[in-house]
Parts: structure tokens; sequence; C-alpha cells
């Protein structure tokens, strides 16, 4: 086989069900024997020389095309890219220390052109499609998949229709838009989103991804199996031979990412490239935790949690279906926990990681990082143990001025029940009903951690248009430019405190109508109570935490 030569046909399909061998046909839904959805790429490794093909990737830049033998594309003219992937591995010092883990790696997948591991996938999705002569795409998305995606179809010329639960930050759906994408919002379940985006497809003839049974999406992910190996036999066996991990960790949505990653090793150990299988960590988020819950129940069927109770958006799934089986599977083999870590840990977890080893992640990925922490202390991982945790995403803060007020389409399920009955006519003219209605904020607050945090925590509950201010001449500037809908200050703050934030609010005209929330970690005397009485809309006393609870009476206090 001349491996320099993608034109041949070596990649082909097998059910994971019945094993039957497919051709590749990027068409099919399923197994033509047995019906399954669920079909995976299969090569023609047999004269595949390894050490050549090493030397060869070594060669290479970096980036997860050095791979391309085994993954799924047979022109490279068709290969849409940005450099993703060939992320670095970086050794965690303070926090693997704090956790008694000698080998603690963090595959940084935060250095993706678009910020999150999705770009693996856009890469190898997009140039699939595009080999298919693909114009236009559907996409059911809780954030980084339609961002990744929309940069990816912007480069290929592709037209994307991206929709979203209205779960999904505001700022995740802005800067799909930012890359052309058409934003839909429904304001239902990331169940009911997929299900509306799949019609929506069917009614207009359009090509649907297909998530986790997508053969591109699998592959992709695989990459970073391969880098992971590559990498920790640099740093740990001198370069001499590749390592697979003891553990690897990551918070599952979908599970496309442990389904590729497992698939990787799975290739690697039929090489003769690593020697074992990882154990695998799965963590999701505590109030959508299908799989957690199933598992601690023995069951290889997950029940789906209709009602997803978290605020982290990205991980809620609440039937991941096949992919339970797949990882299950995967667990019963070669080893592996499944874990839940709730919102408010996922929010101290993401301010160790960034005080520790300086490393600032989204909420999705924090939640791995706190069920780390819970396998340490239960046991489950050892000190010597060699652990690499997927850093599956980064924060992002986007342009808000960029786009003007039109950029979204809003659809409104609630109400309805659990499988929308949406009339033939209705879906297109439900679309056009467009609504765009930011709320903003204004928060007052001299510590800028907690301002953040107040803001991270508003926008993964909505479209809110959050302005900080860390000290009161700043606070009163921006209100008086923003006119906003909703003042939250401190009290406690250098110069011009909160206090004389109030006064100066109330002694305006246009400014005393805006309702003011003061949040305040202060015991107050009498004096001070008496001095806010009537002027302001609810007073909070901010524990060390700020939670849900918290953001709910904030959130209470909008016009
Ligand atoms: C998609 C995503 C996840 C979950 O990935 P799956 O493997 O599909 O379950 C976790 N973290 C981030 C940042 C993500 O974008
Ligand atoms: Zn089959």
């Amino acid at each position: 086989m001349n491996l320099n030569n993608l034109e041949r046909q070596r990649v082909g399909l097998e059910c994971t069900n019945c094993h039957t061998r497919i051709p590749l046909d990027r068409s099919l839904t399923g197994c033509p024997a047995c019906g399954e959805s669920l079909l995976e790429a299969v090569y023609d490794f047999g004269q595949m020389d390894i050490p050549v093909w090493l030397s060869q990737v070594k060669n290479r830049r970096p980036n997860l095309w050095r791979y391309r033998e085994v993954l799924p594309i047979a022109s490279a003219h068709n290969i849409v890219s940005m450099g993703e992937g060939g992320t670095p591995l970086i050794k965690s010092h303070a926090l693997a220390a704090s956790l008694g883990l000698k080998h603690l790696y963090i595959k940084d997948e935060r250095q993706g052109p678009t910020g999150s591991f999705k770009d693996r996938q856009a890469t190898v999705a997009i140039s699939a499609l595009k080999e298919m002569g693909v114009d236009e795409l559907v996409v059911a998305s809780t954030g980084n998949v339609a961002i990744a995606y929309a940069a990816y179809c912007a480069r290929a010329g592709i037209k994307l229709w991206a929709f979203f639960p209205s779960l999904t930050p505001g700022d995740k759906m802005r800067e799909a838009a930012l890359y052309g994408a058409e934003v839909i919002k429904i304001t239902g379940t990331y169940d009911q989103t997929k299900e509306l985006a799949a019609r929506f497809a069917q009614t207009k003839g359009i090509f649907l991804d297909r998530g986790i049974k997508s053969v591109a999406a699998i592959e992709a992910m695989k990459t970073m199996a391969y880098e992971i190996a590559d990498d920790l036999g640099a740093e740990l066996l001198g370069g001499e031979r590749w390592l697979a991990p003891d553990w690897f960790l990551q918070g599952v949505s979908g599970g496309m990412g442990p389904i590729g990653v497992g698939k990787g090793f799975r290739e690697m150990l039929n090489f003769g490239l690593v020697d074992q299988m990882p154990r695998m960590g799965l963590v999701q988020s505590a109030g959508c935790a299908p799989m957690v819950e199933a598992f601690r129940r023995g069951q290889r069927i997950a029940t789906p949690i209709d009602n997803p109770q978290t605020i982290i958006a990205t991980l809620a799934t609440g039937n991941p279906g096949r992919a339970y089986e797949v990882l299950y599977d995967y667990v019963r083999r070669h080893g592996g926990y499944f874990t839940a870590a709730t919102d408010e840990d996922a929010f101290t977890a993401t301010l160790i990681l960034a005080r520790t080893d300086g490393i600032s992640v989204e909420p999705a990925t924090a939640v791995t990082f706190a069920g780390l922490i819970n396998m340490v202390r239960e046991r489950v991982i050892k000190p010597d143990d060699i652990v690499v945790v997927n850093c599956s995403g980064h924060t992002m803060s986007v342009e808000k001025h960029v786009l003007g007020d039109q950029w979204q389409h809003s659809v409104d399920l609630s109400g309805q029940d659990k499988t929308p009955a949406l009339p033939e006519e209705g879906l297109l003219s439900a679309l056009e009903q467009v609504e765009a209605q930011v709320r903003r904020i204004v928060i007052i607050e001299d510590n800028v951690d907690a301002a953040r945090l107040i803001q991270r925590i508003l926008q993964a509950r909505g479209s809110y248009d959050i302005h900080l201010a860390h000290d009161g001449v700043a606070g009163i500037q921006l209100i008086r430019d923003l006119m906003p809908d909703l003042v939250v200050t401190d009290l406690m703050m250098p110069d011009v405190d909160g206090f004389a934030v109030i006064d100066t609010m109330k002694s305006d005209k246009l400014m005393a109508r805006i309702p003011i929330v003061v949040v305040t970690a202060k015991d107050l005397t009498p004096k001070e109570k008496a001095r806010l009485s009537g002027q302001i809309e609810m007073l909070l006393q901010k524990g060390s935490f700020i939670d849900e609870e918290f953001i709910e009476s904030l959130v209470s206090k909008l016009p």
C-alpha cells in the first residue's frame, strides 16, 4: 500500500452489531444486514508497514491530519483544515501535587481554532461533506459543535443551520452566528432540539449531521488517543515506544470523545503500538447523569432524563441512547468508572484549576476535574496511575457589538409535550418569529473573580447582555451609558462604595427607575439597613459560594 496515495480506497465500514463489512458509503444511515445505526470505519491495515508509517507521521506537521492514513477522507484536496489537533499534553504540577498524583497530564484541547475539541470533529466531518459535494447542513448542538462546524463550514462554503437548546449560553450562539451560521434557538431540551432539527432537515431536504452516529466524528476523536500515546511515550519512555495511560478522563454528554478515544487505543493495540487499553473515567453533571445512574444500577440501557437540572448546557444530553451501551461495554471489558459532579463542584474546580495550573476552562471541562477529585478521594485512581484528562474546552467571550440584534431566531416549545407535534407548515412559520430580547445587566463588584463567576452563571442561563465594573465610578458611568434593566452592586468598595452608587442613581431621573440588587458579604448595621430601605429591590448575603439559588433570586428581579 502506498501510504501517500490517499486517492486509493482503503477505508470501509463495519457494523458494530453484526460485524458485516460494507464499502464506504456516506449516505448510509444503518447496516443493510441488521439495521444497526452505529457503523465503524475499518482500514486496510494488512499491508501497512508500521515502523515506516511512524517515521512518516513524525515528519509531518503536528496536527491531526498527520494520521491521515487512518482517517476516512479519500482525497487530500477535500481537507478543510486550520491546523487543529496536535494539542500539547501538559504535565500538571500543583494540582497533581495537591491530589497526591505522580503522573497527571492535561490534554489541552482548548488550543483548537474555536477553543474546544469539537474542532477535531469539524475538520474531519466538514472535509467528508466537502468530499460528498454537500453544500448545506443542519446540526443540533449545545454549543461547541455548532461553533466549530460554523467556522469550518465558512471555509468550505457550506451553509449551516445551527439548532441550539435555550440553555446554551448566548455567547456561544452569537459565536456561531458570527461565522455566518443560521442560528435557531429552541426553547426546549437538547433532545427536543435534536428532534426538531431532524424534522427541519427532512422537510427541507437538507443533509443532517448524525452526531455520535457519524463515522467521521468518531474517527476524528480517536486522533486524541494517537497523540496522547505518542506524547506519553516521549515523556515517560524517552520516545522509544508509545504508551497508553492508565486512565483517560472526560466530561461526557453524547459520549463521542471517549468512544473515539477508545477506538484509537484499540487500533494502536492491534498495531502493537501500545500494550494496554486505558480505563475510562466518565464524568457527568449531577443534574443530567443518565449514564452514571444506569451504571450504578448495573444496567446496560440508560433511562433518559427528560428535564436536565444543570446550567452546564454542554453536558445536557438527557438521552445517551446507544452511546452509553458502547461505553458500558468498554468499562466492563477494560475497566473504568462513571461519576457525577454538581454544578457547584464544577465551579469550585474551575477556580482550583485556574489557580493551581493556570488553566481556565469552560464548565463542561470543570466537571471532569471535579470528577477527577472525586475519583482520587474515593481511591479509584491511585497515586502512581498515569492519568490523562481531556481539557475539552476554553472559556470564551465573544465580541458583542459586531452583530446587531437580529442574529438569532427563536422557537418556543415550552408547554408542549415531550415530542413536539409540529404542523407541517408550523416549523417554518415558527422560525419566522424572530425574538431577540436581550436583557442588559450591569454588575458592580470589586472582586473580579466573583464578578466573573456571576457573569458566567448568568450567561449560562440565557441571553443576558452583561457588563462589569470593578468600582463605583466606572459602575455609574456604565449605568448612565447603557441604561440597563438591572443593576447588581456590592456595598464595600474602595472610594465610591455601593451606598454612593445607590444615592447617585436615586437622585437621577432616568437611573432612579432601574431596579437594584445589593450583594454583600457584610453584616449590615441597623443604620445601614435603614439607609437601603426603600431604595433597593433585594439584599443578598453572599456566602463563600455563588450558587444556583442565588442566581434564581437575581434573575427574578428582572423586570
Ligand atoms: C462536547 C463536549 C463535551 C462532551 O463530549 P462528548 O464526548 O460528546 O460527550 C465535553 N466538554 C466540552 C467542552 C465539549 O464541547
Ligand atoms: Zn449489522
